[in-house]
Formats: C-alpha cells, sequence, structure tokens
C-alpha cells in the first residue's frame, strides 16, 4: 500500500493530512491518511443509505443464525474490503487509526441501537411497564431498588428499562438474547414450559419465562443477606424488569414459523409494518397520538386509573395471584399466546392492511397487559425485596 502512496497530496487536503501526521508519523506522507478518511467518510456516508444498512443487517442476521450461505459470505467480503481498505491506507497512522478506531465504535453502536430498536415492548411499553411497578413498591422494596440502580438512573427504575433490549447483542450478553420471547409450534395455542422453553440450539430454561424464573431467585438472595459473588444484583433487577414486560407482551409468546408474528409483513393504516411491531409499538403510538396529544404520561394516567378505580379495579388481586414464583411467569406467557391466537393473529394475512377495526379491538387489550405487567412486577419485588406476602397462596 505504501509504495502506491502519491508523490503529492492535493493542496485542499494539506492541513488534514499535517494533523493526521505529526509527530513520529510524518515520513509515511499525508496521502494515505486522508485517502483513509474519505472512506471513512464515504463508509459513514453510506451508512445512511437504506440499501447499505440493509447489506449490513444481512450480514448481521446471518452471522448470528451461525450458518453462512453464498450471499452472507459476499456481504462479509463487502463489509470486510470497506474496513480494510481503511486499515491499510491507515497503516502507520496511530492518532487517525484511534479516530478510525472510534469512529467504527459508533458506527457499529448506531447500528445494533438501530438494530435493537424494534426488539420488544417498545420503549414506551417497557417504561410504563416499570412506572406502574415502581409506584407501587412497598417502602422496603422501593428501597431496594433504588439502592440497586446506578448512581446515573437517579431512582427511576423505568429509565433504565430497555437496558437489555439495548445490549442483547453485544458480545458479552449474547446468551442474553433467546430470553425475551419464546416460540411455541403454530396454532397450538398453548404454552408447555418443558416443550417451548429453550433457545434455537435446545438449551432449557432459555426463554422469557425461565428468565424471570432465574433473575427472581437472583433477587432473592438480596434479602437472605447471601448473594453470591456471582450475581449482579443490578443486572438481575433490570433483567426481571425489562422481561415482566415482554412475557406480557402477546406476540412475545407467539408462533415460532413466524417469529412472532416479525415475517407477517402488512401496513398499519398507512405505513408499512409487520404484525410483531403493531403490538410492540403501533397500538401505543396511534393510542399516544389520537386520545392524549402524544403525552406519555396522560396514557399513563388513564392506564393507572383504569386499574385503581376503574374499569380493572375489581380484577387486580387476581393479576397478583401466584402460587409460587415458579409458576407465575407460566401463567403469564400461557395468558400471552392465547391473546396472540385470539387477537393477535386472528384475521391477519401477510400483505393485510390493518386500521381503525384492528386498533379499536386491540388497544384495550395492550394496555390491560401493560397494567398487568407493572402490578405483577411490582408484587415480585414487593414479594423479594420485603416481606410482602401479597398475591402468594404458598411463598417460596
Ligand atoms: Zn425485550
Amino acid at each position: 500500500m505504501l509504495s502506491n502512496i502519491p508523490e503529492y497530496a492535493p493542496t485542499t487536503c494539506l492541513s488534514l493530512c499535517k494533523l493526521s501526521t505529526s509527530g513520529s508519523h510524518k515520513q509515511l506522507g499525508g496521502w494515505p491518511c486522508l485517502q483513509a478518511m474519505e472512506t471513512l467518510t464515504l463508509h459513514l456516508i453510506l451508512t445512511l443509505h437504506p440499501l447499505y444498512i440493509y447489506l449490513c443487517l444481512l450480514m448481521y442476521v446471518e452471522s448470528n443464525l451461525g450458518n453462512l450461505p453464498k450471499s452472507g459470505k459476499s456481504v462479509y467480503f463487502f463489509w470486510f474490503i470497506n474496513f480494510s481498505r481503511i486499515d491499510s491506507a491507515m497503516e502507520g497512522c496511530k492518532y487517525s487509526k484511534r479516530a478510525l478506531a472510534l469512529g467504527f465504535v459508533l458506527w457499529v453502536g448506531f447500528l445494533l441501537i438501530f438494530v435493537s430498536g424494534a426488539e420488544g415492548w417498545s420503549k414506551e411499553g417497557h417504561i410504563m411497564t416499570c412506572r406502574i411497578a415502581q409506584s407501587l413498591l412497598k417502602p422496603d422494596a422501593a428501597h431496594v431498588v433504588k439502592h440497586l440502580l446506578p448512581e446515573y438512573a437517579n431512582g427511576d427504575l423505568s429509565s433504565l428499562c430497555t437496558w437489555p433490549d439495548q445490549i442483547r447483542h453485544w458480545y458479552k450478553y449474547r446468551w442474553t438474547s433467546s430470553l425475551h420471547f419464546i416460540d411455541t409450534p403454530d396454532n397450538e395455542c398453548s404454552f408447555d414450559y418443558a416443550r417451548d422453553c429453550h433457545d434455537q440450539h435446545g438449551q432449557e430454561n432459555m426463554c422469557v419465562a425461565g428468565a424471570i424464573q432465574n433473575f427472581t431467585s437472583q433477587l432473592l438472595h438480596y434479602k437472605e443477606g447471601t448473594s453470591d459473588r456471582r450475581y449482579n444484583l443490578t443486572e438481575a433487577l433490570l433483567f426481571l424488569s425489562h422481561f415482566m414486560g415482554d412475557i406480557h407482551q402477546p406476540m412475545h409468546c407467539a408462533f415460532t414459523s413466524d417469529e412472532g408474528g416479525n415475517t407477517i409483513e402488512l401496513r398499519w393504516f398507512r405505513h408499512k409494518s409487520n404484525l410483531h411491531h403493531v403490538w410492540d409499538r403501533e397500538i401505543i403510538l396511534t393510542a399516544a397520538k389520537d386520545y392524549y396529544e402524544k403525552d406519555m404520561d396522560l396514557l399513563l394516567e388513564d392506564i393507572e386509573g383504569n386499574f385503581t378505580d376503574g374499569v380493572w379495579s375489581d380484577d387486580t388481586s387476581s393479576w397478583r395471584d401466584c402460587k409460587d414464583i415458579l409458576s407465575c411467569p407460566i401463567k403469564y406467557a400461557t395468558e400471552s399466546i392465547k391473546i396472540a391466537c385470539k387477537w393477535g393473529y386472528k384475521g391477519v394475512e401477510n400483505g393485510a392492511t390493518l386500521a381503525d377495526d384492528y386498533f379499536n379491538s386491540r388497544m384495550p387489550i395492550v394496555m390491560k397487559r401493560i397494567a398487568q405487567g407493572g402490578v405483577r412486577l411490582a408484587m415480585i419485588l414487593n414479594h423479594v425485596f420485603s416481606d410482602d406476602q401479597e398475591g402468594f397462596v404458598s411463598p417460596t
């Protein structure tokens, strides 16, 4: 590469070249660094292009599946040459390399946020679930939750409830990605823990119901004062809070072949969407827009009013009912798959357009599931962090 360095650099780039070639790297000349910067800039600009994002996503998805068909290899190649070109051009250019590394990290971060944006209850659904739960905590439990939250959360659990979605593709947390959902056999409309709670490699307990059991048991150590060093109780709290939201999203406990409605493409009113996303986010956003002037606080107030002294006020004690911590998530997942069959999939085919009829009949269900997730998360946290036995017939 170095042998190809032109003898001069265009005048327009001289100052940049000087900047990046100061110090001991001066002898390498300015051109390769500038070329690298241009390639990097091009790369970043391309990142904004839908086709480029698509190619990167394709690569990402295929690498996640662990088998690389031909197309995957070519995408890898395409991706690789971009970076290898920059890297080789940067050879010996120490300072710019650091900038490049930072740019690369930011770029990957951007992609990951972009990719993970469509998974789980939407941000709004998780935030409401956690805000409902935190408002229902008994003083002891409220104290522990605040103690476990990192300082920058300012005592607000909801500010970190989407954290598990943000980190699920990080190398360190890849093992958590199957914990957000349950795939059940198509059209069975039932959840069987032994049959369905596993990841794609068949590893047992790797589903959202298993995750709730696992993180609840970890948090129980807090009260017993036997906290094991293997457990990070802050993370356990955030995972539990997030997964209590996910398990109540009906399309998170849905059919295997369509990936919980993700592959059922349709129109939500006028724009393109898919069935999973309709339940994750579209219904919530349409409700906020049509009835609450996009003010999520007003929407949340309405949900809370419904279970404190409104239409669901007689039901909340039965929502809390739970024989023991290990059996509760099974009940929640079973409710979800039943709702997915009765209300999610019903009358929906690939290419359908869903509008007022679907929205009006499903919106109350989405709101109720958010409320149930919040009330039940509070019940579990009250149980594990204080001596509260509400909802438990025979405590574990
Ligand atoms: Zn999730």
